[in-house]
Protein backbone atom coordinates (compact mmCIF):
# COMPACT_ATOMS: atom_id res chain seq x y z
CA UNK A 1 0.00 0.00 0.00
CA UNK A 2 1.46 3.15 -1.19
CA UNK A 3 1.69 5.75 1.59
CA UNK A 4 0.79 9.23 1.07
CA UNK A 5 2.93 11.74 3.01
CA UNK A 6 -0.26 14.30 3.40
CA UNK A 7 -2.50 12.49 4.22
CA UNK A 8 -0.46 11.24 7.79
CA UNK A 9 -1.43 12.32 10.85
CA UNK A 10 1.96 13.24 12.76
CA UNK A 11 -0.22 13.42 16.04
CA UNK A 12 -1.35 9.94 16.13
CA UNK A 13 1.68 8.37 18.25
CA UNK A 14 1.39 11.16 20.77
CA UNK A 15 -2.43 9.95 20.76
CA UNK A 16 -1.40 6.66 21.75
CA UNK A 17 1.47 7.82 24.56
CA UNK A 18 -0.65 9.61 26.29
CA UNK A 19 -3.17 6.81 27.07
CA UNK A 20 -2.46 4.66 29.98
CA UNK A 21 -0.38 1.88 28.03
CA UNK A 22 0.49 3.57 25.40
CA UNK A 23 3.45 5.23 26.98
CA UNK A 24 6.11 2.99 25.62
CA UNK A 25 5.08 2.99 21.88
CA UNK A 26 8.50 5.13 20.76
CA UNK A 27 10.67 2.50 22.40
CA UNK A 28 9.99 0.52 19.41
CA UNK A 29 12.99 -0.50 17.08
CA UNK A 30 10.95 -3.28 15.05
CA UNK A 31 13.04 -6.12 15.52
CA UNK A 32 9.27 -8.21 14.90
CA UNK A 33 9.82 -10.65 18.42
CA UNK A 34 6.70 -9.72 19.23
CA UNK A 35 5.23 -11.08 15.84
CA UNK A 36 6.88 -13.92 15.76
CA UNK A 37 5.66 -15.01 19.30
CA UNK A 38 2.18 -14.54 18.25
CA UNK A 39 0.02 -17.38 18.07
CA UNK A 40 -2.72 -15.62 16.48
CA UNK A 41 -0.23 -14.97 13.24
CA UNK A 42 -0.47 -18.95 13.19
CA UNK A 43 -3.96 -18.89 12.43
CA UNK A 44 -3.80 -15.69 10.12
CA UNK A 45 -0.67 -15.11 8.43
CA UNK A 46 -1.47 -11.63 7.47
CA UNK A 47 -1.41 -10.61 11.13
CA UNK A 48 1.23 -8.47 12.18
CA UNK A 49 1.23 -6.70 15.67
CA UNK A 50 4.63 -4.79 14.55
CA UNK A 51 3.53 -3.78 11.39
CA UNK A 52 0.38 -2.09 13.29
CA UNK A 53 3.07 -0.43 15.99
CA UNK A 54 4.96 0.55 12.55
CA UNK A 55 2.11 2.47 11.13
CA UNK A 56 0.92 4.04 14.27
CA UNK A 57 4.42 5.66 14.60
CA UNK A 58 3.71 6.69 10.98
CA UNK A 59 1.24 8.41 11.19
CA UNK A 60 -1.36 6.22 9.67
CA UNK A 61 -4.39 7.16 11.93
CA UNK A 62 -7.18 5.75 9.93
CA UNK A 63 -5.71 2.59 8.09
CA UNK A 64 -4.61 1.75 11.31
CA UNK A 65 -7.73 2.75 13.62
CA UNK A 66 -9.89 0.94 10.73
CA UNK A 67 -7.85 -2.09 10.14
CA UNK A 68 -10.15 -5.59 11.51
CA UNK A 69 -7.10 -7.43 12.51
CA UNK A 70 -7.05 -5.02 15.86
CA UNK A 71 -9.95 -7.05 16.90
CA UNK A 72 -8.74 -10.45 16.33
CA UNK A 73 -5.71 -10.06 19.22
CA UNK A 74 -6.16 -12.46 21.83
CA UNK A 75 -4.72 -10.47 24.35
CA UNK A 76 -2.36 -13.64 25.65
CA UNK A 77 0.67 -10.86 26.23
CA UNK A 78 3.23 -13.13 24.75
CA UNK A 79 4.17 -9.70 22.49
CA UNK A 80 4.37 -8.13 25.91
CA UNK A 81 6.82 -10.44 27.82
CA UNK A 82 9.48 -11.19 25.12
CA UNK A 83 9.39 -7.52 23.79
CA UNK A 84 13.14 -6.37 24.31
CA UNK A 85 12.26 -2.95 24.69
CA UNK A 86 9.23 -2.90 27.00
CA UNK A 87 6.66 -1.52 24.72
CA UNK A 88 3.74 -3.41 26.67
CA UNK A 89 2.56 -3.95 23.16
CA UNK A 90 -0.87 -5.95 24.45
CA UNK A 91 -1.59 -2.55 25.98
CA UNK A 92 -0.64 -0.83 23.26
CA UNK A 93 -2.86 -2.50 20.85
CA UNK A 94 -5.43 -2.40 23.63
CA UNK A 95 -5.08 1.49 23.30
CA UNK A 96 -5.30 1.53 20.14
CA UNK A 97 -8.63 -0.70 19.99
CA UNK A 98 -10.31 2.02 22.32
CA UNK A 99 -9.21 4.89 20.13
CA UNK A 100 -10.68 2.92 17.54
CA UNK A 101 -14.12 2.88 19.26
CA UNK A 102 -13.65 6.28 20.02
CA UNK A 103 -13.55 7.25 16.79
CA UNK A 104 -16.04 5.22 15.41
CA UNK A 105 -18.53 7.27 18.07
CA UNK A 106 -17.00 10.47 16.31
CA UNK A 107 -18.54 9.14 12.76
CA UNK A 108 -14.72 8.61 11.55
CA UNK A 109 -14.60 5.26 11.01
CA UNK A 110 -16.61 2.01 10.80
CA UNK A 111 -15.52 -0.87 12.93
CA UNK A 112 -15.59 -4.11 10.71
CA UNK A 113 -16.18 -6.50 13.55
CA UNK A 114 -18.45 -7.34 16.02
CA UNK A 115 -16.13 -7.57 18.60
CA UNK A 116 -16.77 -4.24 20.56
CA UNK A 117 -20.42 -5.57 20.74
CA UNK A 118 -19.16 -8.73 22.40
CA UNK A 119 -16.65 -6.84 24.94
CA UNK A 120 -19.78 -4.18 26.03
CA UNK A 121 -22.52 -6.80 26.46
CA UNK A 122 -19.97 -8.80 28.69
CA UNK A 123 -18.72 -5.62 30.94
CA UNK A 124 -22.60 -5.05 31.25
CA UNK A 125 -23.31 -8.39 33.20
CA UNK A 126 -20.45 -8.17 35.00
CA UNK A 127 -21.24 -4.63 36.50
CA UNK A 128 -24.66 -6.21 37.36
CA UNK A 129 -23.81 -8.81 38.25
CA UNK A 130 -20.87 -9.12 39.37
CA UNK A 131 -19.83 -12.08 37.35
CA UNK A 132 -20.21 -13.42 34.00
CA UNK A 133 -24.25 -14.54 33.05
CA UNK A 134 -24.00 -16.26 29.61
CA UNK A 135 -27.76 -15.68 28.67
CA UNK A 136 -27.75 -11.86 29.80
CA UNK A 137 -25.17 -11.53 27.28
CA UNK A 138 -26.41 -13.38 24.19
CA UNK A 139 -29.42 -11.48 24.69
CA UNK A 140 -27.55 -8.44 24.14
CA UNK A 141 -24.88 -9.46 21.71
CA UNK A 142 -26.56 -11.72 19.36
CA UNK A 143 -29.16 -8.93 18.33
CA UNK A 144 -26.96 -5.89 18.08
CA UNK A 145 -24.84 -8.05 15.97
CA UNK A 146 -27.46 -8.95 13.69
CA UNK A 147 -29.64 -6.26 13.65
CA UNK A 148 -32.77 -7.47 15.24
CA UNK A 149 -34.48 -9.55 17.82
CA UNK A 150 -35.34 -12.52 15.69
CA UNK A 151 -32.15 -12.26 13.49
CA UNK A 152 -30.00 -12.35 16.85
CA UNK A 153 -31.78 -15.41 18.57
CA UNK A 154 -31.48 -17.02 15.16
CA UNK A 155 -27.79 -16.46 14.66
CA UNK A 156 -27.61 -17.55 18.81
CA UNK A 157 -29.58 -20.97 18.15
CA UNK A 158 -26.77 -21.82 15.15
CA UNK A 159 -24.22 -21.22 17.57
CA UNK A 160 -24.90 -23.19 19.91
CA UNK A 161 -26.18 -25.78 17.74
CA UNK A 162 -22.36 -26.45 16.85
CA UNK A 163 -19.74 -25.65 19.65
CA UNK A 164 -22.94 -25.24 22.09
CA UNK A 165 -24.29 -28.99 21.68
CA UNK A 166 -20.32 -30.05 21.73
CA UNK A 167 -19.88 -28.61 25.15
CA UNK A 168 -23.01 -29.94 26.51
CA UNK A 169 -22.48 -33.53 25.82
CA UNK A 170 -19.17 -33.29 27.16
CA UNK A 171 -20.83 -32.07 30.62
CA UNK A 172 -19.52 -28.53 30.69
CA UNK A 173 -22.88 -26.86 30.02
CA UNK A 174 -26.73 -26.86 29.91
CA UNK A 175 -28.86 -26.18 26.47
CA UNK A 176 -29.36 -22.84 28.60
CA UNK A 177 -25.82 -22.02 29.76
CA UNK A 178 -24.15 -22.87 32.83
CA UNK A 179 -23.59 -26.28 34.42
CA UNK A 180 -26.61 -28.92 34.46
CA UNK A 181 -29.45 -29.14 32.66
CA UNK A 182 -31.10 -25.90 33.31
CA UNK A 183 -28.49 -23.98 35.57
CA UNK A 184 -27.65 -21.01 34.41
CA UNK A 185 -31.08 -20.27 32.82
CA UNK A 186 -31.25 -17.36 36.02
CA UNK A 187 -28.52 -14.96 36.68
CA UNK A 188 -26.36 -15.90 39.56
CA UNK A 189 -25.11 -12.64 41.39
CA UNK A 190 -22.16 -12.04 43.65
CA UNK A 191 -23.29 -10.62 47.28
CA UNK A 192 -21.13 -7.36 47.29
CA UNK A 193 -22.44 -5.43 43.81
CA UNK A 194 -22.11 -2.29 45.57
CA UNK A 195 -18.01 -2.93 45.40
CA UNK A 196 -18.54 -3.58 41.47
CA UNK A 197 -20.72 -0.60 40.84
CA UNK A 198 -18.04 1.25 42.32
CA UNK A 199 -14.91 -0.35 40.16
CA UNK A 200 -17.36 0.30 37.13
CA UNK A 201 -17.89 4.31 38.39
CA UNK A 202 -14.52 4.26 39.27
CA UNK A 203 -13.34 3.58 35.50
CA UNK A 204 -16.00 5.73 34.16
CA UNK A 205 -14.78 9.10 36.20
CA UNK A 206 -10.79 8.12 35.14
CA UNK A 207 -12.47 7.45 31.39
CA UNK A 208 -13.86 11.04 31.45
S1 LIG B 1 9.06 -6.82 19.98
FE1 LIG B 1 8.95 -4.73 20.79
S2 LIG B 1 10.64 -3.64 19.80
FE2 LIG B 1 10.33 -5.52 18.65
S3 LIG B 1 8.90 -4.94 16.98
FE3 LIG B 1 7.66 -5.70 18.65
S4 LIG B 1 7.12 -3.87 19.83
FE4 LIG B 1 8.83 -3.34 18.53
S1 LIG C 1 -1.43 -10.05 22.92
FE1 LIG C 1 -2.32 -10.08 20.85
S2 LIG C 1 -0.66 -9.39 19.51
FE2 LIG C 1 0.27 -9.97 21.46
S3 LIG C 1 0.94 -12.09 21.18
FE3 LIG C 1 -1.12 -12.14 22.12
S4 LIG C 1 -2.55 -12.27 20.41
FE4 LIG C 1 -0.56 -11.63 19.56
Amino acid sequence: MPIKTWELDPNFKNEILNEQGGEHLTACYQCSTCTLGCPITELVPSYNPRKIIQMSLLGMRTEVLSNPDLWICAICQTCTARCPQNVVVGDVLAVIRRLAEKAEEAGEIKIESPRPLFETAFLHTVEKYGRLYDIGLAMEYYPKREGSFVAGQKAMMNDYMGFGMRMFLKGKMGPLGGHGLFKGLLASKIKQRDVMEKIFKWVEEKEK
